[in-house]
């Protein structure tokens, strides 16, 4: 796809991005996944949405979160999820992968069952890409395994925030402030300005790029206004905390669309 071509589809889908913000609470769990799916679907080239849509049984969208789905069914995947980073990792290569599987291991073999698979192989592989492409961009994604990437790492929530949340718990979860509530708390949509800024990349060697994505996703980990490291940890959550990552949250939402769709022209286009 040209430069020029491709900037008008990014431009397009950041105001269907933006028009999807605006709208109900959201959880990237369920709802974020689906939105990260959406996204990059309206930003392939044509014969790779005719491709998936040949491949696919309905929607990409609708099938983003199947791989949450199945952790129960298919225990052996749930490490496919995330990877856990020690404090003070800048680069995720340097990690040692588990042997029970881990998201960048997973992921990268995903994408190539995804371009070289059988079709059933494929059909499946497109799932996993769609979904491991969103939690690749979930910074507690890549958190510590002392806290198990944030679950442990628990927060008051005053009263009054917790109504406006519709969350009933006395205390949340870092990593359940990220995947949801601070895209649940209320924001004025005025995200376009910052959501041009992204292009979807070009791609040529999809580990390459995987290992970098997942590098600058820790960046966003160790940002100070996350308040994930240790020695810089919050007691309690405010609105304060929830308006100002709002912008992270949005920002990595719409980098995991952008790339997802270049993953996905990467696999199912002839052209490139
Ligand atoms: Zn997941």
């Amino acid at each position: 796809m040209s430069m020029g071509l491709l900037k008008k589809s990014v431009f397009s889908a950041a105001a269907a991005f933006t028009a999807l913000l605006c709208g109900s609470a959201q959880a990237w769990w369920e709802d974020g996944h689906q939105k990260v799916c959406e996204l990059a679907m309206a930003q392939v080239q044509p014969e790779t949405g005719a491709a998936l849509a040949n491949l696919l049984e309905g929607p990409l969208g609708n099938q983003c979160s199947w791989a949450d789905d199945i952790k129960g069914k298919r225990p052996d995947t749930r490490s496919w999820h995330y990877l856990n980073a020690p404090p003070d990792t800048r680069r995720i290569s340097a990690v040692p992968r588990p042997e029970g599987g881990d998201i960048i291991s997973a992921l990268s073999e995903q994408i190539y069952l995804m371009k070289q698979g059988s079709t059933s192989q494929r059909r499946e592989a497109v799932l996993w890409v769609g979904h491991l492409v969103g939690d690749l961009h979930q910074p507690l994604h890549l958190g510590y395994a002392g806290d198990l990437g944030g679950n442990t790492y628990r927060l008051q929530l005053p009263d009054e925030l917790g109504k406006k949340l519709q969350e009933k718990r006395d205390t949340v979860s870092m990593h359940a402030i990220w995947d949801g509530l601070i895209l649940r708390y209320e924001n004025d949509g005025s995200l376009a300005p910052l959501l041009e800024t992204i292009e979807a990349p070009s791609l040529t060697n999809p580990d390459a790029a995987i290992l970098a994505w997942a590098d600058q996703t820790l960046t966003v980990l160790n940002d100070p206004k996350v308040h994930y490291r240790h020695g810089t940890r919050l007691q309690a959550l405010d609105s304060y905390y929830l308006i100002s990552n709002r912008p992270a949250v949005d920002l990595q939402i719409y980098r995991a669309a952008a790339r997802l769709a270049a993953l996905l022209d990467w696999a199912f286009s002839t052209k490139s």
